[in-house]
């Protein structure tokens, strides 16, 4: 692996050149499984100078977890890493822009640059609120909690995964938290998680509060309809976790995307308007499959992005994305989760684990999911994983 300067002149490559955006779990798997193919020449675009363990972020804003990992740890040493931002396709050109000013030409491009937070319309959190959804805003979230004193009320606007994993952290790290949820708590798993979510939460001192509508934010305060009555919450710090979309550099790119700017890509993964690049990770939209925003979606799709250009390149039509889910394990704090298996669909099956053990089987995921990366630089083309999944749905499954 090499880190270059783009500030330099970007030598002229002969072989085939493909070009990965993005170096998240999606991006990386991809890179590393590419040289399955020795003549294949890989180069990785990515703004930061390691790999990010997203999947960490809540525990790096409260201090209590690392998500750097060097990149010679995860990425093969044959692959050139350009630290710098992609700012337009040029699909006609086969040419990848970027922030420093300099360009890539590509034969094949993957697209793996991920998701950010989907900013609410709700007045004055623009200005006011703050995210855990990227490194450049845990970033910003981190530096703003260093200023606040134990004891602070800190409010988390939106009931998923996300926001339960980062209100239970924000309280182990001795904040005031309420969780404001939308609609009924971590819609996406089953009842029995759902309650040992709530004992969890609680047991930390989250107060939950479901069926709520954040309104507007101000630097002290968040506003709240409940049942149409107004509820003004104290918050020095509101963090929100309302969701995620696409950076719009496909969009920008003239590609075909979905409404919130992810690549549409048929059922193999291969942008539906030029078939030298295929897509990869949360920042994809497949034809006709329902696939969780998740790392747990996000590598398989990497690797099989990858097979899909080495396919193309031997002349061969790409396979039909085959992958399936297995669970839903959310953080409570450091010592307890909510394991909750699920089918192949990502719908909740019956059996759940709490507490402890959860939590540790939270920490072998995490773990798993970068020694997956780096397995896959040492042997490319030993990356395996769940396929059979009933994926064939554009919604998301039916909730419990
Ligand atoms: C706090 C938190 C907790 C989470 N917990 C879980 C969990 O427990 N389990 C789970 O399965 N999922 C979890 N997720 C979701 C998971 O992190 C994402 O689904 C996963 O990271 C998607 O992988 P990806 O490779 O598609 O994108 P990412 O991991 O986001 O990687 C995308 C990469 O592309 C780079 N990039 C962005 N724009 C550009 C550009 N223009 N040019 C070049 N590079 C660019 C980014 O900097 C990044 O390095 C969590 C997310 C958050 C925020």
């Amino acid at each position: 692996m090499s880190i270059t300067d783009t500030t330099r002149e970007i030598p002229t490559v002969t072989r085939t050149r493909v070009v990965v955006l993005g170096a998240g779990y999606a991006g990386a798997m991809a890179a590393n499984r590419l040289l399955r193919n020795p003549d294949v020449d890989v180069t990785v675009v990515n703004p930061q100078p390691f790999f990010v363990q997203r999947i960490r972020l809540h525990q790096f804003v409260s201090g209590t977890g690392d998500p750097q990992v060097a990149f010679d740890d995860v990425l093969a040493d044959d692959i050139r890493v350009v630290v710098d931002t992609a700012t337009r396709i040029d699909a006609g050109a086969a040419r990848v822009h970027l922030a420093s000013g300099a360009h890539l030409d590509y034969d094949h491009l993957v697209y793996a640059i991920g998701t950010r937070h989907r900013a609410p319309e709700i007045p004055g959190a623009a200005e006011h609120a703050w995210s855990v959804s990227d490194w450049a805003a845990a970033q910003r979230l981190r530096e703003h909690l260093a200023t606040l004193d134990e004891g602070d009320p800190v409010v988390v606007v939106g009931g998923g995964l996300t926001g339960i994993e980062a209100a239970a952290e924000l309280a182990e790290r001795g904040f005031a938290v309420k969780l404001v949820c939308g609609g009924a708590i971590a819609p996406s798993v089953g009842p029995r998680a759902r309650r040992a979510t709530l004992r969890q939460l609680a047991r930390l001192g989250v107060e939950v509060v479901e069926e709520a509508r954040a309104t507007a934010v101000d630097p002290s305060r968040v506003f709240v309809d409940v049942d149409g009555v107004e509820q003004i919450l104290p918050s020095a710090a509101t963090v929100l976790t309302t969701g995620f979309v696409a950076p719009d550099l496909a969009a920008e790119s003239g590609l075909t995307t979905d409404e919130i700017g992810r690549l549409h890509t048929d059922d193999a993964l291969t942008s539906v308007d030029d078939d030298r690049i295929v897509g990869a990770g949360d920042a994809v939209a497949v034809a006709g499959m329902y696939l969780r925003m998740s790392c747990q979606a996000a590598e398989p799709l990497g690797a099989q992005a990858a097979d899909a250009v080495l396919a193309r390149i031997a002349g061969d039509r790409p396979q039909k994305v085959d992958q399936a889910f297995a669970a839903q394990c959310t953080s409570i704090g450091r010592r307890a989760a909510t394991l909750q298996f699920t089918k192949r669909d990502d719908s909740p099956a019956r059996m759940v684990a709490t507490g402890r053990l959860a939590a540790t089987a939270k920490e072998i995921a995490c773990r798993g999911t970068v020694w997956f990366i780096r397995h896959e630089a040492a042997r490319p083309g030993s990356y395996r994983w769940a396929r059979g999944g009933d994926l064939a749905t554009t919604t998301e499954p039916a909730l419990p």
